[in-house]
């Protein structure tokens, strides 16, 4: 039997950190396990510290009870809407995320987004590839995003990297939170309806889980208006996408360009046949350096909770 502490791996990261931490630790490969209740109950029940993801493994109130010895969840990602903070925080469990590193990544596929959303982008590189410029002739004139009005729903980290791009692009900004910055040049609104009403394009740059669960709804979304695109690099769960598919079906909403869905991987058939979107799937911080930076965190954390020293960038 080995003598390196054990890791549970709920979900894994890059090839390379995964190298270096199985030169560390003994991982325990819950995420390769076809029985993945029984795994847990043989092999975990003296296992201290998981690694997983904030978006797609997470860590459920009943997975750690089957993880009596769990100290820490060192989670890639900066969002953890898929770990329950709460029952972690109650099981004396430290959560741990990697805030920071993504936010250029991100705030660069937000404006990618928009300007693509608007300027049917997507469909004109489609338009090449099926050959069909040449009989169809060019494609409908687009909607510019320069010196156009911005609404920023979450002004955080990545919310304010979103701000800094769309001032070079000459866009009002104004921004929702809970609570205003008022450090910030831009102007704080604290009505995400008035917000969308006010704006050209609505960015949703919020956490997810139940603070945030469907806020976006029909009337925000329409209130967004024809003319008017909604951008989500957040979370598929802030937006009620029943109703953004029929707003864009109908043309209430003008256009929309989206990273993440209620269902992923299986993003609604509506959605994939309307010619007024642009998709991604769920590729904010997928860069090398973004992955490796992310996943440098989550090792620095594990260490630092193995060497008994404080986790790095902590949660709870
Ligand atoms: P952050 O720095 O914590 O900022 C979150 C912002 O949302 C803050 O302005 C916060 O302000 C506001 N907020 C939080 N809860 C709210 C609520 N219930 N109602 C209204 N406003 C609320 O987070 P970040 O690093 O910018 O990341 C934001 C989110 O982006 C992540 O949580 C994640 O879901 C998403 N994300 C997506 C990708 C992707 O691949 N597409 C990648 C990374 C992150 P107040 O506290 O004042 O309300």
């Amino acid at each position: 039997m080995s003598d390196k502490p054990e890791l549970l791996v709920v979900w894994p990261m890059r090839a390379r950190q995964m190298d270096e931490l199985a030169s560390r630790y003994e991982l325990l490969r819950y995420d390769e396990a076809e029985d993945k209740p029984g795994f847990l109950t043989a092999q975990c029940g003296r296992v201290t510290a998981a690694l997983t993801n904030g978006s797609w493994g997470g860590m459920s109130r009943e997975m750690l009870q089957h993880l009596p010895a769990l100290r820490l969840v060192a989670s890639s990602g900066v969002g953890y809407d898929s770990i329950d903070v709460a029952a972690c925080t109650e099981a004396g469990v430290t959560v741990t995320n990697t805030p920071g590193v993504l936010d250029d990544d991100v705030a660069d596929l937000a404006i990618v987004l928009m300007v693509s959303a608007r300027r049917g982008l997507m469909q004109a590189h489609e338009h090449i590839r099926s050959g069909t410029w040449a009989q169809e002739g060019p494609r409908p004139l687009g909607s510019r995003s320069a010196g156009k009005r911005l609404g920023i729903a979450g002004y955080g980290r990545i919310g304010q990297a979103i701000a800094r791009r769309a001032e070079a692009m000459s866009m009002e900004i104004a921004y929702y939170a809970r609570s205003e910055r008022p450090d910030s040049a831009h102007r704080f609104e604290p009505d995400l309806l008035r917000l969308a009403e006010w704006c050209d394009v609505l960015v949703l740059a919020l956490p997810g889980g139940a603070g945030t669960r469907g806020v976006v709804d029909g009337d925000v979304i329409r209130a967004i208006g024809p003319h008017g695109t909604l951008v989500n690099i957040a979370r598929g769960s802030v937006v009620d996408e029943t109703a953004l598919i029929e707003a864009l079906e109908q043309g209430a909403l003008g256009s929309a360009g989206l990273d993440v869905f209620s269902s992923e991987p299986n993003v609604d058939d509506r959605l994939r046949a309307l010619q007024n979107v642009a998709l991604t799937p769920h590729v904010g911080s997928a860069t090398v350096e973004t992955r490796s930076d992310m996943a440098q965190l989550v090792v620095d954390n594990i260490r630092a909770f193995f060497e008994g020293r404080r986790p790095v960038t902590p949660v709870n």
